[in-house]
Parts: C-alpha cells; structure tokens; sequence
C-alpha cells in the first residue's frame, strides 16, 4: 500500500471516529437537557464489596466543600476509631454514633434494640430538618434486617422529609422496599479484597 492510500484511510477512520463521537454528544446533551428537575434524591449503596461507607463520606465531604449542611449517623460503631468522623467533626457536621459497641457478633439483642432506638430517634429528627442537605445513614440495612428498626417507620420519615434533602443508606442486604423506593442504587461488587489474602484492616484506609 502506497503512503498516500494509507493516509487516507487514516483519514476515513478520523471521520468516522469523529461522527461516531458526534452522535454520542448529541445523544447525552439531549438526556443533560431533559433532566431539569432539582430536589433531594435518595441514594442506596449496597453490596459485598468494599466502598460502601466510603462513597457516603466522600458525597458528605462534597457537600461541605459547597457549603452545604451535612449530618452523618452510624448504626454500627465498629472497635475502630472512624478516620472521616475525626475529620468531619472538626468542620462542624454532627455525627451520632450507636452508643453500644454493635458489631456483627452482637450477643445481647434487648441491648441492641435500645441502642438502636436512641441512634434512630435523632436520624429521624434530621429527617425533619429542612436546614439539613444531606443526612448519611451509615450502616443503616442492619437495624432492618435484625429487625431492630421497623420498617415501615423507616420509610414514613424517608417520604416526609424535606423535599430537597438528600440521604444516603449504606450497608449490605438492602431491604427491597428501600430499593424501590431509592433513586439512585449502587451495589459495590467484591471482585477482591486485600483481607483473603491476609492482609488486616489498616488505619487510615479501612477505617
Ligand atoms: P468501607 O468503610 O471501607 O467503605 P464498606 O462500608 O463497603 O467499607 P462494610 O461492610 O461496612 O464495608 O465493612 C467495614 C469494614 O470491613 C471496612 O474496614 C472494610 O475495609 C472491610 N470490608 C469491606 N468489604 C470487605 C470484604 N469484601 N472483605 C473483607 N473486608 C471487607
Ligand atoms: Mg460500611
């Protein structure tokens, strides 16, 4: 093949290249043009996969960062100190914490159910707060699917709250009554974690 031909066929595949990537623009403008609507969604991330707790921080830092008011609350206070509450607390978000040291190897259900019943009081307070942006409540799937925390109760305050607030739930085994009625659903996929292989949980990237 003569330089020539080669050069226009290189040509040929700009052009191409270039009208494909035209029509990808025009397809994705026209979807940015039709989502007008502003108003506070409803976000779920789910799944065995690392990141979870970690996306919720990283959407309240956004917040702060625009000046916006952010409120975070842990239903499970793990035997870790939280690297993002240390943070957080420092620029004014107020974090509640389960008073109890909750973990997946709970053994006193009576104790947990109280514990969960004083955290859930001042989540749902937030709830109604309209000068609240975003409320984040991490780990949260638990205490429904302990059934420690009623549903349903769950939901009524999800629905009532201010209309442009957002929330974000954390945690594994999402009850599907909260993924319907979620706007936006991620679950985080475990393709690999460093733990299999033996490594432990480490300050100031798991915890
Ligand atoms: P992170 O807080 O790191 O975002 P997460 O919220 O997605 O994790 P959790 O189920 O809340 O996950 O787990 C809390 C702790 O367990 C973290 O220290 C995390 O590193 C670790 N972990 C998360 N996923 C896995 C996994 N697939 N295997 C082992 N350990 C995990
Ligand atoms: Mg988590």
């Amino acid at each position: 093949m003569s330089e020539s031909q080669d050069d226009s066929r290189e040509q040929i595949k700009a052009e191409r290249h270039q009208q494909r990537q035209q029509k990808v623009k025009e397809a994705v403008d026209a979807k940015v043009a039709e989502a007008q609507e502003e108003r506070g969604v409803l976000m779920v991330i789910t799944g065995n996969g690392k990141g979870k707790s970690t996306a919720g921080f990283g959407t309240v830092a956004r917040a702060v960062g625009h000046g916006k008011s952010a409120a975070v609350v842990q239903f499970i206070k793990g035997g870790w100190e939280c690297g993002e509450r240390n943070l957080l607390q420092k620029v004014g978000v107020p974090f509640v914490v389960m008073n109890t040291g909750f973990t997946w190897d709970t053994q006193d259900r009576e104790k947990d159910m109280q514990a969960c019943e004083e955290t859930w009081a001042p989540a749902e307070k937030m709830l109604s707060n309209p000068s609240i942006d975003l409320v984040l409540l991490d780990e949260l799937t638990y205490m429904v699917a302990y059934h420690y925390l009623d549903l349903e109760r769950v939901i009524t305050a999800l629905k009532n709250r201010p209309p442009h607030q957002h929330v974000i739930i954390t945690g594994r085994s999402c009850h599907r009554s909260l993924i319907e009625l979620a706007d936006t659903v991620s679950e985080i996929e475990s393709v690999k974690h460093a733990f299999d292989a033996g490594v432990k949980a480490q300050v100031g990237f798991d915890y």
